[in-house]
């Protein structure tokens, strides 16, 4: 009997194993999509035995955590793309997928452009657009150029996931459907403030929202923006101490 007990309570352990208080974890038709934010940019999402890195970057840190079966990767800036956070995380056979730009630092990376779709482990990967519209470091300049940097949507068991990857709340991300839960950035000077990421997740209407690479921002903006609108806003501590 006690030992049923304890194979049964092991068991149990293992279907409700998640990283930290601030994981979520996402019912999917193919199992649990565990999602936890590590640092500003920096997130790891597990889903059927298999491992991803989004940007894994410092100051994240990865002690303890699971190594990548993948790594995503947005932009060509530190806060994004670390290539000593990439080497720490990866072993023998991580697939690594970057925004072409990645490619000339991260030479292990295969590329995906803006709009191309990949599928890897049962997960469709579309890169989405990410650019300013009208910020930068002078006039006639930006912080991201379009066409360099990726978002993502990823799309396993049913469900959609959107990372916004560094941007302003461009007509590609105003255009997306059936986003179930967005990750969405903002922070001045170089994305955009709450209250333009909260216009911009108003016109795609995902279920949950939940602002990342948001340092600086004021988050309460952007959920008193959405009050009313059905949209779910979920706010997470994405700066560990
Ligand atoms: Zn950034």
């Amino acid at each position: 009997m006690k030992v049923i007990l304890i194979a049964v309570c092991s068991l149990i352990a293992i279907a409700t194993l998640v990283r930290s208080p601030e994981t979520q974890v996402f019912p999917t038709s193919a199992g649990p999509v565990e999602i936890t934010p590590l640092y500003h940019a920096s997130t790891l999402i597990e889903a059927g035995g298999k491992t991803i890195y989004l940007d894994p970057a410092k100051p994240a840190k990865f002690t303890g955590l699971p190594k990548a079966d993948l790594i995503l990767i947005t932009d060509i800036h530190g806060d994004h793309m670390d290539p000593d956070s990439i080497q720490e995380v990866s072993k023998a056979g991580t697939d690594i997928l970057a925004a072409p730009a990645v490619i000339a630092t991260v030479t292990s990376a295969k590329p995906i452009a803006n709009g191309e779709t990949k599928n890897w482990q049962g997960w469709t990967i579309e890169a989405i657009p990410a650019y300013n519209l009208k910020r930068g470091p002078a006039p006639g300049k930006f912080f991201h150029d379009k066409g360099r940097g990726n978002g993502y949507v990823l799309t396993y068991g049913g469900k959609r996931f959107y990372f916004s990857g560094d941007t302003e709340g461009i007509p590609e991300m105003r255009a997306l459907k059936n986003i179930d839960v967005a990750f969405v950035c903002m922070n001045l000077p170089y994305t955009m403030p709450p209250e333009e990421a909260a216009d911009a997740v108003k016109a795609f209407h995902p279920k949950i929202v939940i602002p990342y690479h948001y340092r600086g921002s004021d988050l309460t903006v952007f959920q008193k923006a959405l009050e009313g609108t059905g949209i779910e806003v979920r706010l997470l501590d994405w700066y560990p101490k």
